[in-house]
């Protein structure tokens, strides 16, 4: 243990070497410790001592009467505060920061809970226990996510949009269907995960009217836990051409306006680990870094713009790790150089969706920066969430919140629709987060995938629509 620990410090000491000028550590773009060589010495050990811990955390891989707790933050002292906490891994934050009196759910183990609920209580915050046992939810939901007998080999009429499903289920889907509706539907490639894995797509391309239309982008499971996002990304993709073939006036044109690129699970390696070990693994699976002994960067902190900015950390353990530079993740390159090809080929990304979860919120730029001017289309991307927000709404009464992510959120730099926006030219780009608000989180109850699915149809739809014209 001793010999670990000592490993962690040099190697923090090393990583503060290696990321010299970056704020360090950072959460939210906030220096949490102070500036002077000793604190930064036992801010190291103190890391050092969270890196074990997380990485006990991680391979223990077990939930069991871990809680989930929300807390209500008075002002963005409190943020700090709690974000402190995660930094000492007493506490693992699961929904992203808003701004301002807004709920912060933290996950805790029982062996911190008593320290945590005390510290609570001396700041004089309160909260409630919003998931009392996550290994009893996790449980919950085994059952309806094992593979139905013949699932992966059945035709697509069988294929079940009510359960989650395994990563070789969703590349037999991928597969089944470019082959039954192979008049407008065809597979493509991405490209291999670090640990191999095909990361496989469909194109929708009606072949009607121009044959260099613009172009519309989805991503899902970005984040490997949120596993709503693939289900409904499968969900939107075989509605859309199930609606195309039924003669469906408004998906006719949107589909006659648009092709679409879609890859329904691109952090492969981190899905398969959620099945495989630990339900609530949300990096890819690199290990890039090895003296950290931690796996895996967020890839919604890998992307090349405003790298390593706000809201993401130079630290391995974090589950923001920005990686070890822009790009590092092939999973995201994999994503950069397809975009980037496709649009110098001459072909115009008009639409970029990453889909997450969960908070229920349909976000435009600026991701990176609160500070910065909106962007030139701001109007018509708010148009266009304001319209996609009214639709799911409509669908079940479900109600997001939509605007520039980083007015409504803490900034976070290396994001997805940034440099889809800045770099890539896509001027509808954003980040929605399904389902739900907490009660459930990450781990959303199979009954809520299809009203999920179809109320996010809805919005999509409205949105395409509004961007067919605009
Ligand atoms: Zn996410």
């Amino acid at each position: 243990m001793r010999v670990l620990l000592l490993l962690a410090v040099v190697a923090a000491v090393t990583a503060m070497k290696r990321y010299d000028g970056a704020p360090l550590p950072t959460h939210g773009g906030r220096e949490l410790w102070c500036d002077s060589g000793v604190a930064r010495a036992r801010a190291s050990v103190r890391q050092a001592k969270g890196v074990a811990e997380s990485v006990r955390l991680t391979r223990a891989g077990r939930w069991k009467r871990f809680k989930v707790l929300r807390v209500i933050p008075k002002d963005e002292s409190d943020v700090a505060w709690i974000q402190n906490l995660e930094l000492h891994s007493l506490v693992e934050i699961w929904n992203s920061l808003h701004r301002s009196n807004h709920p912060v759910d933290v996950m805790v183990t029982p062996a911190n809970e008593v320290q945590v609920t005390g510290l609570l209580a001396d700041r004089g915050l309160d909260y409630t226990v919003m998931i009392a046992d996550v290994q009893a939810q996790l449980d919950s939901q085994a059952v309806a996510s094992d593979t139905p007998p013949g699932a992966s080999t059945a035709a697509l009429a069988d294929f079940q949009y009510d359960i989650y499903h395994t990563y070789d289920q969703i590349q037999q889907w991928v597969s089944d269907m470019a082959t039954e509706h192979n008049s407008i539907v065809s597979k493509f490639n991405l490209a291999k995960s670090y640990e191999g894995r095909d990361i496989n797509g469909i194109k929708i391309s009606t072949g009607v009217g121009d044959p260099n239309k613009p172009i519309v982008w989805f991503e899902g499971g970005i984040h490997a836990r949120e596993w709503i996002s693939p289900a409904t990304v499968m969900f939107i993709s075989k509605s859309l051409v199930e609606d195309y073939n039924n003669g469906v006036t408004n998906v006719v044109n949107i589909l006659d306006g648009f092709d679409f690129h879609i890859i329904p699970s691109l952090n492969v390696d981190g899905f398969v680990y959620t099945h495989t070990n630990d339900r609530l693994w949300r990096k890819t699976r690199s290990d890039l870094l090895p003296e950290f002994g931690c796996i895996g960067a967020d890839p919604n902190r890998n992307w090349p713009y405003e790298w390593g900015g706000s809201g993401s950390s130079p630290w391995p353990c974090t589950n923001i790790f920005r990686g070890r530079e822009p790009l590092s993740e092939v999973e995201i390159r994999a994503v950069v150089d397809y975009l980037t090809a496709l649009r110098d080929s001459g072909r115009e990304i008009k639409m970029f969706i990453d889909w997450h979860s969960y908070s229920q919120l349909w976000m435009a730029p600026w991701s990176f920066s609160s500070a910065e001017p909106l962007p030139p289309d701001a109007d018509d991307q708010d148009n266009l969430g304001a319209a996609a927000v009214a639709a799911i709404e409509k669908k079940h009464g479900t109600k997001y919140v939509h605007g520039a992510s980083a007015r409504l959120l803490y900034e976070a730099a290396g994001a997805s629709c940034d440099w889809a926006y800045a770099t890539l030219g896509a001027k509808y780009s954003y980040v929605v987060e399904l389902r739900d608000t907490g009660k459930f989180g990450f781990v959303l109850p199979p009954e809520q995938i299809l009203p999920t699915a179809e109320e996010s149809y809805a919005g999509i739809v409205a949105g395409l629509e509004y961007a067919l014209t605009h």
